[in-house]
């Protein structure tokens, strides 16, 4: 089996209901989808996406995606699409580092070759350990009546998991939003307080100061792996790492360094499943939790989510994050684009996720509409 065109097509993911805002003063209306299919000679197809989220985020860009399958995919025609790291090791060659162009493309090998073996991605990936994934909210920074209102909107909806967004220029401000949204947890319930990066190391201990005896997780709350793995000997919470935490050699470092507790794994930010598992397969070794999520996207995507973490160790992993915007920002909202059918739903804080071969999902033409490009 040979990959015989790579096709990519471009769709703007519209945030329905409103502005999602992080630290920073970032605010968000739409994303910059790229969504890939790659074809073998013998008719197998499969389909993958990368939307490393907005402007500001992380060293990357939409744009920037569809410039990297360009210089990677006519390197890529010829070659076994079954063979995962194989086609990696032809994307780091052609392109060294820039996870986020080599996502798409590599999921969608694993869609081909699942839908090849008529066998569901999950089992391709260690199997499967659970079919029922815990799901985590995702909170946007605001006020802290309005970011309570979203979590208790969460827990409506059955959210046992909620990541809340901080990082305004005050900590005494962080502090109130932390401490209000805490306020309101239910039994079992787990938090992560997720900065993005919006502290400079005085403010991070400046607030970390005033949350001793609260349970929750920090999340990448300085910009630098230096600034978080300087704040790690002050801080009582397990710490997080995000942002910085691009791949399996970032995560051997901290683990070195004793300084993550729990690794937030984004398939887009390490550059696709294989990695990805790479990473599982590090953490579960290391006893360190995980939360599987996406830096953006939509069908496709939270399909990679889940069929990785249907194959995790349960030991490890906590949540994953339906990365879906009308589910995550408004259960009646039904204006955000579907790119796909045929993706785990999501009922009462859970993903459920159907036995089907490869991802399984079908894409909606009609949506995806013409490629922007095609390299045959
Ligand atoms: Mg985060």
């Amino acid at each position: 089996m040979k990959i015989s065109r790579i096709s990519v097509y471009r769709v703007e993911l519209a945030v329905p209901g409103g502005a999602y805002r992080l630290s920073g003063g970032r605010s968000f209306t739409a994303f910059d989808n790229s969504v890939v299919a790659v074809e073998a000679d013998d008719g197998s197809l499969g389909w993958g996406e990368a939307c490393p989220f907005g402007k500001g985020y992380l060293p990357a860009h939409g744009r920037g995606v569809r410039a990297g399958i360009a210089e990677m995919a006519p390197e890529l025609i010829g070659l076994d699409p079954r063979d995962t790291q194989r086609i990696g090791e032809a994307m780091e060659a052609v392109l060294p580092g820039l996870p986020d162009t080599k996502a798409a493309i590599d999921v969608a090998c694993w869609d081909l070759f699942g839908r090849a073996q008529d066998l569901p991605c999950y089992r391709l990936l260690g199997g499967l350990a659970r079919n029922r994934l815990p799901l985590i909210s995702s909170v946007s920074t605001g006020t802290p009546g309005e970011m309570a209102a979203a979590a208790d909107r969460f827990r409506a909806q059955g959210c046992r998991a909620h990541s809340i967004k901080v990082g305004g220029a005050l900590p005494e401000d962080d502090v109130a939003r932390i401490r209000t949204v805490l306020a309101g947890r239910q039994p079992g319930e787990d938090f992560i307080v997720d900065v993005n990066r919006g502290w400079s190391l005085d403010t991070a201990l400046k607030a970390v100061s005033q949350l001793d005896g609260l349970d929750f997780t920090l999340e990448q709350p300085a910009a630098s792996y230096r600034e978080c793995r300087a704040l790690k000997s002050s801080l009582r919470q397990p710490l997080s790492l995000d942002e910085v935490l691009d791949g399996p050699q970032m995560l051997l470092q901290a683990l070195g360094d004793a300084a993550i507790d729990f690794a937030n794994i984004k398939i887009c930010k390490v550059g696709g499943l294989t990695r990805s598992k790479t990473m599982t397969d590090i953490c579960a070794a290391a006893g360190l939790g995980v939360t599987l999520q996406e830096t953006g996207g939509s069908d496709i995507a939270f399909a990679a989510i889940c069929h990785l973490a249907a194959a995790v160790s349960p030991r490890i992993l906590r949540h994953v994050w339906r990365h879906v915007w009308r589910h995550v920002w408004d259960p009646r909202e039904l204006c955000a684009v579907t790119t796909a059918d045929g993706a785990p739903v999501s009922e009462a804080g859970f993903a459920i996720l159907a036995q089907r071969s490869g991802l399984g999902i079908a894409p909606k033409p009609e949506v995806l509409g013409e490629p922007v490009a095609v390299y045959a």
